[in-house]
């Protein structure tokens, strides 16, 4: 059994943040040639399925940056969440600072209501004011967290310490590159944290033994897979883990250079679905091994 693990934002997704048509059927002749094809992305399960449901696609997920796995059904198969304790003193922590953050359960994404509003506008100013090219292009890819399903917003962050489901992922946005980057180092040094990123307007935290790769490498045991033998492609930080796994890697073209300096190879954009190329170049390579 080989896998193909793919990334969604950047990646999967084209720019209206949709599976197009060309990459649906790259993933269904993958299927049909009996490749197991697992969407991997820090995104939560249920968000995730409804873009797969969209596109007509049910693969096996991994959610949350690896700490969840759903089969392709929607059952869930393993869950890592950050203690309640730890969710406790890490909201605290960015409450004092006033970051805008983002804390993902099984059933919602749970956000604050008036650090959102503002978060918001400060996108919309960016990408009308800034005159930095690259800060545009950071503040449509923030903008991209308002496209998420699921979010609940409430008034302060006890309203979401009072929730009983298990947190699988906090992301903290923000673009002041210092400010995130304390964020990054407050909790990489904590023992039960993983910290990643997958842009440069946020970090992402879950529990230490969740990770793309590390989900990955659970599946493998539980179905008699061979990593030596799958792919995963991926444009950004949050995939280093599931690159670090698998015998053939795959970096966007859109990746940042230190991405693609890992991998095996470079396809095309997420927009010129580079994905439906990777896949096609990957499974005729492999033909011919077998
Ligand atoms: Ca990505």
């Amino acid at each position: 059994m080989s896998f193909i693990a793919i990334d969604l934002d950047g990646t999967l997704l084209n720019g209206q943040n949709e599976i197009s048509e060309e990459n649906r059927k790259a993933i269904q002749y993958a299927q049909e040639q009996g490749f197991e094809v697992v969407i991997s992305t820090g995104r939560a399960h249920f968000d995730a399925q409804t873009i797969c449901n969209k596109a007509g696609i049910s693969p096996y997920i991994i959610g949350t940056n690896g700490a969840t796995i759903h089969s392709k059904d929607g059952k869930m198969l393993s869950s890592i969440p950050i203690s309640k304790e730890c969710v406790g003193s890490i909201l605290k922590w960015l409450d004092e600072r006033d970051f805008y953050y983002e804390v993902f359960t099984d059933k919602a994404i749970y956000s604050l209501k008036k650090k959102r509003e503002h978060f918001y506008h400060e996108i919309q100013h960016l990408k009308i004011a800034s005159l930095d090219s690259n800060q545009k292009k950071i503040a449509a890819e923030a903008e991209r967290q308002f496209d998420q399903f699921g979010y609940v917003l409430v008034e302060n962050y006890p309203d979401i310490l009072k929730q009983e489901e298990e947190v699988f992922n906090i992301v903290v946005c923000s673009f002041d590159q210092k400010k995130l980057a304390e964020g990054w180092n407050r909790f990489d040094m904590v023992d039960e944290l993983m910290v990643v990123s997958s842009g440069d307007h946020n970090i992402e935290i879950t529990n230490k033994s969740a990770s793309k790769g590390n989900a990955l490498e659970k599946m493998a045991l539980l179905m008699n897979g061979s990593l030596e033998k799958s792919m995963a492609i991926g444009d950004s930080n949050n995939d280093l883990s599931m690159f670090r796994k698998v015998g053939y890697s795959v970096a966007m073209e859109n990746a940042k250079d230190d991405i693609k300096a890992v991998c095996t190879t470079t396809t095309l954009k997420n927009y010129d679905n580079g994905v439906a190329h990777a896949i096609y170049r990957f499974t005729e390579n492999f033909a011919l091994q077998k």
